[in-house]
């Protein structure tokens, strides 16, 4: 069993997109009030005084979408200056990527992935929602901008959706060829748009490899990440293609992650709810820490169980909220 020392903070639960996949259009979503969201003092207690002691090194940023945040790049700071960090990341869409990416660096953040699920602007539009062909321009000039400040590694999610991006697979693939970066293909889960995933359905990630394999060639990559991708490499590209395959392949059992909402609830897993603790009320309402810590220790010593009853479950979990709520 891996250790479970890695936490996803979710910073804010509201997003400037409305992928198709992730937040269904006309979705009454339950935004939490903004007093609710936890403080950047109440997270840096939080990680100070529970997280670390029981033993979380890494930390990611989302949301929602992270970089919305108001004191985004005052809490990266104070996260990567916390001598127990080993590891920061975050996963944005990139929309304010392009004036942010110097701030960001500059105040500790090395590991960024972004969202782009399309090369078109058309069908970028399509999936994001909303007007306009520019955002994908902006969201393209805020990954050029990480990749010239120098963020490394530098990973590029997407969402494979039947009928709507899976033609594009070889040209996303074809940006590691001379570029360092990492292309990530994520089967589309169930959770969001359980309308789109009844009439879309989803695509394996061996077709995908399959595709690639087809055209160029492919072959495991000595390049491992922290995570669950299974990392692939076309011979004598600079970068490498990942797949994160929890559908066909459920790696619920290697889980090594907690998940913290921006309004404080601390989950054990992404499609259950078992056993969540709500940090912020125990905050505010004056719990001692020690105690705070203590119920978190519970929780972590329960996710084992958990992992496993959700791999034998397959994906499909209690959960009533989205991917941008919980923190994806
Ligand atoms: N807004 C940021 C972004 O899009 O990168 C961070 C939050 S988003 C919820 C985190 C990740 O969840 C994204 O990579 C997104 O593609 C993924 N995601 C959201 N809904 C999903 C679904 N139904 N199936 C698979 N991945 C999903
Ligand atoms: Fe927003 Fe990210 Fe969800 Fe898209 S995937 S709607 S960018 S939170």
């Amino acid at each position: 069993m891996n250790p479970i020392d890695y936490l996803r903070i979710s910073l804010i639960d509201r997003c400037n997109f409305q992928c198709v996949y992730c937040m269904p259009e006309g979705a009454d979503l339950d935004y939490a009030l903004r007093e609710h969201w936890l403080s950047q003092a109440e997270i840096l207690q939080l990680l100070q005084t529970v997280f670390i002691p029981l033993g979380f090194r890494k930390f990611r940023l989302t949301g929602g979408e992270p970089l919305l945040r108001p004191d985004v790049v005052k809490l990266v700071a104070a996260i990567a200056q916390l001598p127990e960090t080993q590891d920061l990341a975050m996963t944005t869409n990139a929309y304010k990527l392009a004036d942010m990416a110097e701030d960001l660096y500059q105040a500790g953040l090395r590991r960024i992935n972004i969202s782009l699920d399309s090369l078109q602007p058309d069908t970028f539009q399509k999936i994001i929602g909303g007007r306009g062909r520019s955002r994908w321009h902006q969201v393209w000039a805020g990954i050029q901008a990480a990749h010239r400040v120098g963020f490394s590694p530098l990973k590029l999610n997407v969402v494979v959706i039947p009928g709507v991006n899976d033609s594009e697979v070889l040209d996303l693939a074809a940006l590691t060829l001379d570029r360092a970066w990492h292309v990530r293909f994520i089967e589309f889960m169930p959770i969001g748009n359980d309308d789109l995933f009844t009439h879309k359905g989803w695509i394996d990630s061996e077709s995908l490899r399959q595709q690639i394999r087809d055209r160029w060639g492919l072959a495991e990559s000595a390049v491992r990440g922290n995570g669950p991708a299974d990392v692939f490499q076309i011979p004598g590209a600079k970068g490498t293609v990942g797949f994160i395959s929890q559908m066909s392949d459920c790696f619920c059992d290697r889980c090594n992650r907690m998940r913290l909402s921006a309004d404080g609830w601390l989950r054990p897993c992404l499609l259950n709810e078992t056993g969540q603790i709500n940090l912020r009320q125990a905050l505010r309402q004056g719990q001692p820490l020690a105690d705070i810590r203590a119920q978190v220790a519970e929780l972590l010593a329960a996710k084992p169980d958990i992992n496993f009853k959700m791999r034998d479950s397959g994906t499909t979990g209690a959960y009533s909220r989205t991917m941008s709520q919980i923190g994806g």
